[in-house]
């Protein structure tokens, strides 16, 4: 050591500091890692010991795959100051809670993994031979048959021909389906007590369509060329049958313009929709009727579609032809119009009361075969002759539209026919063109709303008839 002294005390000043330099340059080196050396170690394990206060790079394998955005993104924004170790466990155990929900999530329809089994009911089929086919034993029938009061349907009421599901997990049974209609259905599901059953309804959607069409051959073609159901065709021509005689005043050029709704269920159409509003053009008579909150309908100023009377006392659609301008009498074989309205239809076609009344007279004689007069109110008087089969008695009351007979050919005929007659003070008049009662307007309450109602659905069925126009004119 003494030697090292005297070597030092040797060297010139010069030197000295070169020296120095060197050893403090080496001493840096050695304590304080460079970034390269610290890229080195990342490629290699990381050893089994840690030496305090040297910093080690990890390179972070994932312990759960980040296939979720959202567990990546959590990683990330947990707080970065840990106060103490519990707080770090409840924090781990959130993420991995997370990280299951999110799995679950991602695999939602195999996790339970449910195997179902369609099941066609058969005549005379039972929950009980059900179950014994798909080897369900005699003890989940019991569980299932005190599911609740819903199961009652499939104990009582199992429809054949209707298919019910049965969904099993691990060869349990887990779920079982039942389907009430488009939209209803039963469900019976396993809980931890035992299985529960309810019924539900399907979730439904709801859009605003419009058809309309110009009539050629009959209205029930335009009608179903328009796209719309036989249900919505007879609703079209109930709301205005107080107004139009769809048996006898249909006229080629005649047209139709809806607006209604249309309900989805599982994305498909379920036909369950009402009328919103409607135009009927029947021989240059434009008539309209808007749907109101209670069902039902009015004209745009918020007169009852309803009348005291019904144009025609037989549905349309029994109706041979609808376009005959020039019907024969059934028994003269002229076209002169006689004291009332002959509807040619087959024999059994239902007839029903033009208005609420009383029978006055039900009937038979040579010349009207069977027949029925209804007085309704003091002045007015209708008659049906020549009918088939009658309803009602003398002295009864009849509702509007109820079915007071069938068309017959009894009487002075050569065919069968309604013979229908209007008198008002004693007097034959023309039904289609005496002046009856006026209809119920709306309550004056409900008025203002409902002519905000009308007025968009008015806009709406011109917009319809005016697209419906420039696409017929293009054809
Ligand atoms: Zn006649």
């Amino acid at each position: 050591m003494r030697s090292i002294t005297h070597l030092w005390v040797q060297f010139p000043t010069r030197h000295k500091i070169y020296i120095a330099s060197i050893i403090s340059f080496l001493m840096l080196i050695l304590l304080v890692p460079t970034e390269k050396a610290t890229a080195s170690r990342q490629n290699e394990t990381v050893p089994e010991r840690l030496q305090p206060g040297v910093r080690y790079d990890l390179s972070l394998q994932p312990v759960v795959p980040i296939e979720n955005k959202k567990t990546s993104e959590q990683r990330f924004t947990q707080p970065e100051v840990v106060a103490n170790e519990s707080a770090l466990n409840d924090e781990l155990s959130s993420t991995e809670k997370k990280v299951g929900e999110s799995l679950l999530e991602a695999s939602a329809p195999s996790l339970p993994k449910i195997d179902w089994r369609d099941e066609k009911i058969r005549r005379n089929d039972s929950l009980a031979k059900i179950f014994e086919r798909n080897s369900i034993p005699a003890k989940t029938l019991i569980e299932v048959s005190r599911s609740g009061k819903a199961v009652d349907t499939l104990v009582r009421k199992l429809i054949p021909g209707q298919v019910i599901q049965l969904g099993f997990v691990e060869d349990e049974l887990n779920q079982i389906v039942y389907p009430l209609s488009q939209l209803e259905f039963i469900e019976i599901h396993k809980t931890e007590t035992g299985y529960s059953a309810q019924q539900l309804k399907k979730q439904t959607e709801s859009e605003v369509l419009y058809a309309g069409a110009e009539i050629h051959s009959s209205f029930w073609n335009a009608g179903l060329q328009a796209g719309l159901t036989d249900n919505q065709i007879m609703n079209l021509a109930n709301i205005f049958g107080w107004d139009i005689d769809f048996a006898l005043d249909i006229r080629k050029g005649d047209s139709f313009s809806v607006v209604y709704e249309e309900l989805l269920v599982d994305g498909e159409p379920a036909g369950f929709g009402n009328i919103l509003a409607a135009e009927f053009t029947s021989q240059n008579q434009t008539f309209r009727a808007i749907r109101h909150q209670d069902g039902e309908y009015y004209t745009p100023q918020g007169n009852s579609m309803r009348k005291a009377f019904l144009r025609a006392p037989v549905n349309f659609k029994y109706i041979s032809s609808n376009f005959n301008p020039r019907r024969l009498h059934p028994v003269t074989g002229r076209v002169a119009p006689h004291r009332g309205i002959d509807y040619a239809a087959r024999t059994g076609t239902p007839v029903v009361s033009a208005g609420d009344g009383k029978v006055i007279k039900s009937g038979y004689s040579s010349l009207n075969g069977n027949y029925v007069f209804i007085q309704h109110g003091k002045e007015y008087v209708t008659k049906y002759l020549h009918l088939h089969k009658r309803y009602v008695k003398t002295g009864q009351r009849v509702k509007q539209n109820q079915k007071i007979g069938t068309v017959g050919a009894t009487g002075r005929v050569t065919g069968p026919h309604l013979h229908y007659e209007f008198l008002v003070n004693g007097v034959h008049r023309n039904p289609k063109t005496v002046k009856l009662p006026k209809a119920l307007p709306l309550p004056a309450a409900e008025l203002k709303t409902f002519k905000q109602t009308a007025n968009s659905m008015v806009a709406l069925l011109e917009r319809n008839k005016n697209t419906l126009l420039a696409k017929t004119s293009q054809d």
